[in-house]
């Protein structure tokens, strides 16, 4: 039996390209080599765009546990300099604040009621490729055995057998100066300033919540509410501890007081579970020089690793999975327009080179020194303008991506992720869980649907009535990027034409099957 796609890594990208596969009725077999759901924390949250991202899947209520659609932030930060949002007229910044383990629960959950196969315990160790298919070599609990696969999909995170196996290189920079200290703990409610969420340290004043740089590293401090306390620190010295230990409160402690110049009474959290204690030494900074070799693709960390500061590691790995998932599976129902799955680099890879970009800018912005000092008081005067803290807002978030159409750009919408349209029967978001294309057509005459016929098996389309928009018609890909618009009240056949040239463009011509 050929399996039409195995994914390698059962993390939150290699979970969210299952679901979307099967959204679009493919059925992967998933491996994962660990025996166990990973009871490690590493995100905190979610942060940009791929939280309405996750709105248009549905899967934004399960995570946030509230029936609301997501709101943006009043503020935020950039290079760990706050940041205030709420100038601008359409604020891109979203947060869902869930720890990792939460989301890979609810996206594992997911899958089971999409009839995926996890298999845990299974790991890939070995591949080779031909015309027609990959074989796959697995190491599973009860021996070896392959699998032969149309695809393999690496989202075996920063490490990737897959991306090793297929020789794709993963060029790019080291900072193996810097250590990385975060925990778990509780920290004095006396010291927890009720105002702002930040802390008051007798020895050094008001800290505001998260970041706090100073000439000898960054501190962060994050409370939640039903979590424990978050403390970390950045420090770029690596002496003065044994990295073949596991970093303790002492060691933490210590971290903070050269930070700081201040002591921050520590103790270990009262809520149950192992205490998260982590140490990591460097900074990587790497993209995959390509993200696809003939039958095998990379998605999530096994494709770009970065800074972790402001959270964009799922951001762009969720985003790439979304990409992905509709053009694999078009390529294999067969009705995939020629070059459809090199979209899939062409698109994802940029934005992955500016997630390298913005969080390098923000390593530079953070570290130690006099000259950054004098770097960060000129940035902050830059994020006083509105015109800058949208820019930076908006590339943080996401939010600037123009995919090229490849069709004549009729529409300032084209290329764009589509606005959540407030429609007489509801919001936009509600018709894009299912992850098909989807063709609104919002004249009054219904005269686009039309159009589409033909298309059918593919295309759903949808007549709607928008409430305080222009727009009259709006083809959407599953990802939710807008491959055609119009604004035209009586479209005619001009509109038409154009219309089914991107239904060509994106989904094929009527007759392929
Ligand atoms: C300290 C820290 C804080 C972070 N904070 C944030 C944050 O706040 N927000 C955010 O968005 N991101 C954050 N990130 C980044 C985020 O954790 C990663 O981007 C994310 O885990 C990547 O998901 P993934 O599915 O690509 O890979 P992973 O989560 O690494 O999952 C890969 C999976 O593949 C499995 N696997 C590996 N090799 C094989 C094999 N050969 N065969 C089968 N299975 C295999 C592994 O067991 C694992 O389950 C943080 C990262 C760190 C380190």
């Amino acid at each position: 039996m050929l399996a039409d796609v195995v994914i390698a890594g059962a993390g939150p990208n290699g979970l969210m390209l299952a679901c979307e596969l099967s959204l679009a009725g493919v059925r992967p077999v998933v491996l994962e080599r660990s025996p166990e759901p990973s009871r490690e924390n590493r995100a905190n949250g979610l942060v940009g765009q791929v939280v309405r991202m996750l709105d248009r899947r549905g899967l934004y209520q399960p995570l946030a546990g509230k029936p609301e659609p997501p709101q943006p932030l009043p503020a935020f930060f950039f290079g760990a300099m706050p940041m205030d949002l709420r100038p601008l007229e359409d604020n891109p910044f979203y947060l869902l604040p869930v720890p990792q383990t939460r989301i890979e629960r609810v996206l594992a959950e997911r899958a089971g009621e999409l009839g995926v196969e996890v298999r845990r315990g299974h790991e890939l160790t070995g591949m080779s490729q031909h015309a027609e298919a990959v074989t796959i070599e697995v190491s599973g609990p009860n021996g070896c055995y392959e699998i032969g696969s149309r695809y393999l999909v690496g989202a075996d995170g920063a490490h990737s057998t897959t991306r090793k196996l297929a020789g794709i290189g993963f060029p790019g920079a080291a900072s193996d100066d810097i250590v990385l200290r975060i925990a778990e703990v509780a920290v004095p409610d006396e010291l927890v300033d009720p105002a702002t969420g930040g802390l008051n340290l007798p020895g050094y004043g008001s800290i505001p919540p998260m970041y706090q740089r100073t000439e000898r590293g960054v501190f962060v401090y994050g409370r939640a509410p039903s979590r424990p306390d978050m403390v970390a620190t950045f420090e770029w010295m690596t002496d003065g501890f044994d990295p073949g230990t596991p970093l303790t409160l002492e060691e933490l402690h210590d971290s903070i007081y050269r930070v700081l110049g201040a002591d921050l009474p520590l103790r270990p959290p009262d809520a149950p579970g192992p205490q998260r204690l982590d140490r990591s030494i460097g900074v990587n900074t790497r993209l995959a020089d390509r993200y696809r070799d003939g039958r095998v693709l990379l998605v999530g960390d096994a494709a770009h690793v970065h800074f972790v500061i402001g959270g964009p590691g799922l951001n762009l790995g969720l985003q790439d999975a979304v990409n992905l998932g509709w053009k694999l599976a078009a390529v294999i129902h067969g009705w995939a327009p020629a070059g459809l799955l090199d979209t899939y680099e062409g698109e994802r890879r940029p934005v992955g080179e500016r997630v390298a970009m913005h969080s390098q800018a923000q390593l530079a912005l953070v570290a130690p020194g006099a000259e950054v000092t004098a770097l960060r008081e000129l940035f902050a005067e830059l994020l006083h303008d509105r015109r800058t803290i949208a820019h930076i807002a908006n590339m943080m978030a996401g939010a600037d991506i123009r995919y090229e159409m490849g069709v004549r750009d009729t529409h300032h919408l084209v290329g764009r992720w589509a606005p959540d349209l407030a429609l007489e029967s509801g919001r936009l978001a509600e018709l894009t869980t299912t992850a098909r294309p989807l063709l609104l057509d919002l004249t009054e005459d219904g005269s686009l649907a039309t159009a589409a016929d033909g298309w059918g098996d593919r295309v759903d389309t949808v007549p709607a009535r928008a409430k305080e928009s222009s727009i009259t018609g709006l083809l959407l890909r599953p990802d939710c990027y807008v491959a055609w618009a119009t604004d035209t009240p009586r479209p005619d056949h001009r509109d038409r034409e154009s219309l089914r040239t991107a239904l060509t463009t994106w989904f094929g011509p009527t007759a392929a099957r």
